[in-house]
């Protein structure tokens, strides 16, 4: 697969850019210390609560977000026991209104306003326009076509029908009251399971042949942007969303399936930006470089810098610049 050449751009901030306009962080990529032998308690807890973390800010901010559309906009159970437009509507609504807000944060701030300009942003260019690779020649309007147009669909599509299953009693129910120490081990267990679960997808759409029919679309953004995130195929993203399945055998609440869907639905905004974090005047703590290598190089960095997945099936790439030291695995830098 080739990657295209960047050109060399000159830099409007005084940041050091490499001969390509390339801004890199003064650091390789580190795992999480979570899957460390031997086990290095301090370190987890210290990750699992400080800022940024585990925690803090990405996967309470998506429970905070999960929690207040529960409670304001989630059709009651009783009346998903049939296919109507009233509650179906309501939660198409509900979850364009949620990615507009959230992609359309990051998208306002670091690219309508360019409130920081290049700082810290990873390839220098803006987005592509009057570009013949794009849908309307626009790499924006392209993402924001497959993200808010059809990706919302099928997230959409996912959870009617998941609803209509627990309200139909089709598929296990584990009640709060009953069982709180499960329903909030839950909560803590399915980032992880996210993890798990796009990595082995993220494998299997690189396979060639899904690769050209698929996956391309998704990494035309070699340049990524955050409506970069879900804009995928319709297929990538059948498979992608398919990690809230494991709710239609795994006894859980409705409300760890609408979480887990809005985390993978929501959650690609700020690993897409293109930008290192922290942003907005060192005040928000968010972005991804780890992904950011994937969308440049392609063949690294599949998955997510908790689990080492990458690093144990020899694909991990730590950002190191190109003959100083970025190496695929077997380097072990963490
Ligand atoms: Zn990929
Ligand atoms: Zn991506």
């Amino acid at each position: 697969m080739s990657v295209n050449p960047l050109p060399a751009v000159e830099s409007s901030s005084p940041e050091t850019r490499n001969a390509r306009g390339e801004w890199r962080p003064p650091y390789p990529i580190r795992y999480a210390p979570v899957f460390r032998w031997p086990l290095q308690l301090g370190a987890m807890l210290k990750w699992l609560v400080s800022n940024p973390g585990f925690m803090w800010p990405r996967n309470l901010v998506l429970l905070l977000i999960a929690g207040g559309s529960w409670y304001l906009t989630q059709p009651a159970l009783p009346r998903c026991v049939h296919f109507e437009a009233g509650w179906i509507g309501q939660v198409y609504v509900r979850n364009l209104v949620l990615m507009w807000l959230y992609y359309g944060a990051y998208h306002l701030y670091l690219y309508t306003l360019r409130r920081q300009g290049t700082k810290g942003k990873y390839d220098a260019r803006w987005p592509a326009q009057n570009s013949r690779q794009f849908l309307f020649g626009d790499q924006v309007y392209d993402n924001i076509f497959w993200t808010s147009g059809v990706a919302l669909l099928v997230w959409t599509g996912y959870e009617v029908l998941t609803l209509w299953l627990y309200a139909n009693h089709h598929i296990p129910y584990l009640d709060w009251a009953r069982h709180p120490v499960w329903f909030v081990a839950w909560l803590f267990v399915i980032p992880f399971w996210r993890d798990f679960h796009f990595y082995w997808v993220h494998r299997f759409i690189h396979w060639k042949p899904i690769y050209h029919r698929v996956h391309y679309l998704h990494h035309k953004n070699v340049n990524p942007i955050p409506w970069s995130g879900m804009a995928m195929h319709p297929v990538e993203t059948i498979l992608y969303l398919s990690v809230g399945l494991i709710y239609w055998v795994v006894p859980s609440h409705p409300f760890h399936f609408i979480f887990t869907m809005q985390h993978a639905a929501l959650g690609p905004a700020g690993s897409h930006h293109g930008f290192e974090g922290p942003i907005a005047n060192g005040k928000w703590p968010t972005g991804s470089y780890f992904h950011y290598l994937h969308h440049r190089y392609f063949e690294c960095n599949y998955g997510d810098s908790v689990i080492p997945f990458d690093r144990w099936f020899g694909t991990f790439r730590d950002g190191l610049p190109d003959g100083e030291g970025a190496k695929l695995a077997g380097e072990h830098r963490d």
